[in-house]
């Protein structure tokens, strides 16, 4: 490049508005912001992605691909090592968030701070909600700020309720909560953290942390669309400035307006792409069943088992992800006596796969991004919840937006073979199978609409990259 073209080129890149967006560095929130960023980018941001990292075995290196070139990932340390040192101790999950609470807000005070003396100093700031101490930390340098939900509002309106006390916790085993814009909740259709079991209290108190400062940020963003929660949406928005941005499919799977955005681009771990499309074309149209329970739930010995022949009872072509750390719970010789039907890998390129013609259906544990996908996709499910906010989606799978059956406990707690096979068949050519399919269908053009040119989430991304235009001039 000529000398002259360089200049000018940088130039060009320094008129843009800068704006850092920092996320918890697990897979099911990257995912969601580094889109977002993309989707900032394509409009004429200049965008820096920042997560952090540490030296923890459950933070391996990642792996980043062609998808994220309009971007920059810059990751900066969480301070756990630094954490170690001072303290014996460091179990997760306790220790580790009181850790990660104290020393990724002066990571993140010493980055920004390193970038306002730059030669392209940032405007502004999106955070993950999950670390609402952002909003104080740029604030202190003077930039406004605004928290990104990568988890559904109807989730995040139950929280909120929570804390606004209008429902209290430990609950009745046989409680009924009702929530403005929501169909009545039972036990087992809340966040797994409310199941009054008080099994995870610091991440309750982590997850419950995002609304200590909710009413200040001026915009809140959100994995979701208007018309995906309607109800909740319009009560949230009458309290907040609530603007869905999602759902943040890569745009080649919906609006195929970014060239470049095939695939999520920042990955936590290596996937096996060519065995998972090569066996997968060796399949016939709609006779897989795709199984991932996503990057974090780990299924107890007993429960792992039950999965597995139920599989194989459900006779059907399957597609199991099994994570290297859960490997051990599979039932002795599964995989080849198996192999004739089934493949398991450690990771799949879960948006290829689910695109596949021989897929038919997905057990899935509905973390929100899988959730999304199978929507957007148009794949019908088979929900199983494990933890977290999956009850809830699975509520809504099933009962609200109809594109999936949700399998039922035993009174130990287990999904039996039995269970899991009835439903995979339910799904894949039971009563219901085509009303699941057409509910698909319809969500999935929904969700193109909100983010093709003019759709809701759209004109809500056009009207915040105008907003930091005009304020940066
Ligand atoms: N995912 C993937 N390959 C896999 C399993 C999952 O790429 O084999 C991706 C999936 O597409 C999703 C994310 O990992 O975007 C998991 O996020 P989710 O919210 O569904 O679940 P979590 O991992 O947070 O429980």
């Amino acid at each position: 490049m000529e000398a002259k073209q360089r200049e000018d080129r940088i130039q060009k890149d320094h008129d843009q508005p800068r704006i850092l967006c920092f996320s918890f560095h697990v897979q099911g929130h990257l995912n969601p912001i580094l889109q977002f960023c993309k989707r900032l980018a394509s409009k004429g941001l200049k965008v820096t992605l920042v997560t952090t990292t540490s030296s923890t075995t459950t933070t391996p290196n990642f792996i980043q691909t062609q998808a994220t070139s309009s971007i920059n990932v810059t990751i900066i340390s969480d301070g756990i090592e630094e954490g170690k040192k001072r303290s014996a101790a460091t179990s997760y999950p306790d220790d580790y968030y009181e850790c990660y609470d104290i020393f990724a807000p002066q990571s993140l005070s010493e980055f920004i701070q390193k970038q306002l003396t730059s030669d392209h100093p940032p405007n502004f700031l999106v955070y993950d909600s999950v670390t609402p101490w952002c909003f104080d930390v740029a604030k202190r340098f003077g930039i406004d700020s605004a928290p990104f939900f990568t988890q559904s509002w109807a989730v995040n309106s139950i929280y909120y309720n929570l804390c606004q006390g209008r429902f209290k916790i430990p609950l009745e085993e046989t409680a009924v909560v009702s929530i403005p814009s929501m169909p009545p909740l039972k036990l087992n259709d809340l966040p797994s953290f409310l199941d009054g079991t008080d099994s995870y209290p610091t991440l309750l108190k982590w997850v419950l942390s995002r609304f200590s400062n909710i009413e200040q940020p001026k915009w809140l963003f959100c994995n979701t669309f208007d018309k995906l929660e309607d109800e909740v949406v319009k009560w949230m928005a009458s309290k907040f400035p609530v603007k869905n941005i999602g759902p943040t499919i890569p745009s080649m799977y919906l609006d195929k307006r970014l060239q470049n955005d095939k695939d999520y681009g920042l990955s936590l771990f290596k996937q096996s792409t060519d065995t998972c499309m090569t066996w997968l074309d060796s399949k016939e149209t709609g006779s897989v069943v795709y199984v991932s329970f996503g990057s974090l739930a780990s299924l107890e010995q007993e429960q792992a088992e039950e999965v597995a022949w139920g599989l194989k009872r459900s006779n059907c072509n399957f597609l199991w992800v099994v994570r290297e750390t859960e490997t051990s719970k599979l039932p002795k010789n599964f995989s080849d006596e198996t192999s004739e039907k089934g493949l398991i890998v450690s990771w799949c390129p879960q948006l290829e796969v689910l695109t596949h013609k021989s897929v038919g259906c997905f057990m899935t544990h509905c973390g929100w991004n899988s959730t999304l996908e199978a929507l957007c996709l148009g794949v019908p499910m088979v929900a199983m919840p494990q933890w977290s906010d999956q009850p809830t989606n699975s509520k809504i799978v099933e009962d609200v937006w109809q594109v999936g059956v949700r399998v039922r406990v035993n009174e130990k707690g287990i999904v039996t073979r039995e269970e899991i096979e009835a439903c995979i068949r339910e799904v894949m050519e039971g009563e219901k199978s085509e009303d699941l399919r057409r509910n698909s269908e319809k969500w999935k053009e929904l969700a193109k609409e909100a983010v093709d040119e003019g759709g809701s989430s759209d004109r809500n991304i056009d009207e915040f990259v105008a907003k930091i235009m005009c304020s940066s001039l």
